[in-house]
């Protein structure tokens, strides 16, 4: 089943010049990148992206670091593209999740900088997708 999916190289990710590194592992995978764009977004944008954590401690200060410089955006595509790229991240906390292997497991130390984002679901693959290229 062909699916599609949003993969964001966040801020650290970025500055840390791991571009590269992530669309190579996406592309070793087997994965087709159908669409790619590198802007820094607004307030606005950011919070509908991350619109299921508004109300969680950490919302506020997740809202400025995806604002505090420029993210990769990508729609990625291929069989089971949701689960395959979230497998490539790893966890969402890079030490006690993330596994060695995985881009967090063997880049990140913190969860909020955790350099990657991949949709969740067919649902919010969809939305996210909607939010962050809306002329594809
Ligand atoms: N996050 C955070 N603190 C937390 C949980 C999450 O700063 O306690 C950040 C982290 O950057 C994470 C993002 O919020 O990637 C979205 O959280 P989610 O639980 O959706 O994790 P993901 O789907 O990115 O693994």
């Amino acid at each position: 089943m062909t699916e599609r999916t949003l993969v964001l190289v966040k801020p650290d990710g970025v500055s840390r010049k791991l571009i590269g590194e992530v669309l190579a592992r996406i592309e070793r995978k087997g994965l087709d990148i159908v669409a790619l764009e590198l802007r820094t977004v607004d307030r606005e944008t950011a919070a509908q992206h991350y619109a299921e954590h508004d109300g969680k401690p950490f919302f506020d200060s997740l809202l400025e670091f995806i604002t505090s410089g420029p993210v990769l955006s990508a729609v990625v595509e291929g069989p089971r593209a949701i689960a395959a790229w979230r497998q490539l991240a790893g966890g969402t906390d890079p030490v006690e999740k993330a596994t060695p292997g995985t881009i967090r497991g063997d880049f990140g130390l913190e969860t909020q900088f955790n350099l990657v984002h991949g949709s969740d679901s067919p649902e919010s693959s969809a939305r996210e997708i909607k939010l962050w290229f809306p002329n594809l």
